[in-house]
């Protein structure tokens, strides 16, 4: 069984980001998440983003990753001040 050359994922999937850094406001109708960081919940309406963890249990995700290609991850939410420290935007304060 031929394989091809490691480390070219297929094109079209190469536009997928898997480090995603954006800036989101939690959705309200999402029910609270306990960050991981200060293990508070954040709550609808908190400024937050998502890490990415790796493939979780999904096989198909796990042999993508093994290999080095591109796959999209199982992803977490953090306070934005818990990855940044800018409290600017949180509407609450997290001590
Ligand atoms: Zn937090």
């Amino acid at each position: 069984m031929h394989r091809g050359a490691p480390g070219r994922g297929r094109p079209d999937l190469q536009q997928e980001t898997i480090a995603c850094t954006g800036k989101e406001r939690f959705p309200e109708s999402t029910p609270p998440v306990i960050c991981p960081a200060c293990l508070h919940p954040i709550i609808p309406g908190q400024m937050f983003t998502r890490i990415p963890l790796g493939p979780g249990s999904d096989p198909v995700k796990r042999e993508l990753a093994r290999s080095g290609a591109p796959y999209v991850a199982v992803t977490a939410g953090i306070h934005w001040a818990c990855i940044t420290g800018d409290e600017s935007e949180s509407m609450l304060s997290i001590t």
